[in-house]
């Protein structure tokens, strides 16, 4: 994937090189027990996910994209309704909303945290909204008292898209344990990964987390029986165990994540660049570091000469999507404003303060 960049946004390989042997180990045991679907490391992982997150049900499926449609699927949304989302995510947290045969109502964002405007969600609540889709963005978890608020008053259901913010929090409750269900992807190279497509849902409901897991399974309550129509969308039991000794270390990789964040900072300072909000209420686990500046295709383009990989997250907005032809005349001035202007410097756990510093010297250099 990046063995041509020096310096790469995310470093698999490195992650293998230090992991390689429990990581192995795991998977030659999940070969011999010759069990590969919903078989114990699935069991296993759901039980030590939920206590990670801190809520008492975790459902393992095939992506994140799976875990936000089969949530919103579960809460009853279909043809007719509207969820509220943004437009500044990965395609997927819209798809979803699609993918129901709902509408997707995009909010415009916070101009510092990339975050859906709390603020701005009540003038698009009408009799079809039926639930909140916020996305904890690159790692920042999203304006969730205030989201849960505004649901609350015109009983919406919160379904919260996690897929970059594993371990986040808002005061201490980590993301995907604050609305009524959280959705987490476990593409390798999210904060946690695992070889090949996964994902999870969270929730405290045990109405909800009993449909989860009958709609993930093809709607099934007996072998050949199925309640509902469902899909096949499951966690198998390789991805299970690779994420079971990952997990271990989540919350180690987390530090060291904010750690380089800090190293950047320090690095930027007295620059114009705009850096990523740091406060204790709303937590950031840096699924990327995106800093903001006029002059970004310029730094790209130096980065890029120096073997220094770097990318936009997103460069066009959903809404402006080809998929989203119907959607082309909304305006949305901070979420089309900074697309011109952000850029994902490289960050993932394996970085060496020398990597990190050459990064922000040829920055710098773009800056003069
Ligand atoms: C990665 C991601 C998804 C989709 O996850 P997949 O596992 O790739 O389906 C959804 N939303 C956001 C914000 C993501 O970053």
């Amino acid at each position: 994937m990046n063995n041509h960049w020096r310096i790469p946004l995310v470093h698999l390989q490195r992650e293998y090189a230090w992991l390689g042997d429990r990581l192995r180990t795991a998977i030659i045991r999940v070969l011999e027990s010759g069990n590969f679907i919903q078989g114990c490391q699935l069991d296993q992982f759901e039980k030590e996910f939920s206590e990670y997150i801190g809520v008492n049900y975790c459902i393992g499926v095939n992506s994140g994209s799976d875990a936000i449609y089969i949530s919103l699927r579960v809460i009853g949304v279909g043809p007719g309704d509207e969820v509220i989302t943004v437009a500044n995510s990965f395609i997927a947290s819209a798809d979803a909303i699609v993918r129901c045969g709902a509408r997707p109502i995009f909010v415009d964002i916070e101009k510092d945290c990339y975050c859906i405007d709390s603020q701005k969600i009540e003038e698009h609540i009408t009799p079809r909204t039926k639930a909140i889709l916020p996305v904890h963005i690159h790692g920042k978890a999203a304006d969730m008292e205030e989201i849960n608020e505004v649901a609350e008053k015109y009983s919406l259901w919160v379904v919260e898209d996690a897929c970059q913010s594993h371990g986040s929090d808002v005061n201490g409750r980590k993301t995907g344990s604050i609305g009524n269900l959280g959705c987490f992807s476990f593409y390798p190279t999210k904060n946690i990964g695992c070889y090949g497509d996964g994902g999870a849902i969270t929730t405290n409901s045990p109405e909800l987390s009993e449909r989860c897991r009958m709609f993930r399974d093809y709607g099934r309550v007996g072998r050949y029986s199925h309640a509902v129509t469902g899909i096949n969308s499951r966690l198998d039991e390789i991805q299970a165990a690779v994420l079971r000794v990952k997990l271990e270390y989540l919350d180690k990789w987390n530090e060291r994540r904010r750690t380089i964040s800090m190293r950047y900072r320090e690095g930027f300072e007295r620059t114009d660049l705009v850096l990523p909000i740091q406060e204790s209420q709303r937590g950031h686990v840096f699924h990327n570091f995106v800093i903001r500046h006029k002059k970004r295709d310029v730094i790209k383009e130096k980065l890029s000469g120096e073997g220094i990989e770097s990318a936009i997250h997103y460069p066009v907005p959903i809404h402006m999507q080809p998929s989203y032809q119907p959607y082309r005349n909304i305006r949305l001035r901070v979420s089309e404003s900074v697309c011109n202007e952000i850029l994902s410097l490289p960050m993932n756990p394996w970085l060496t303060d020398s990597e990190i510093d050459t990064v922000i010297d040829q920055v710098k250099l773009c800056l003069l």
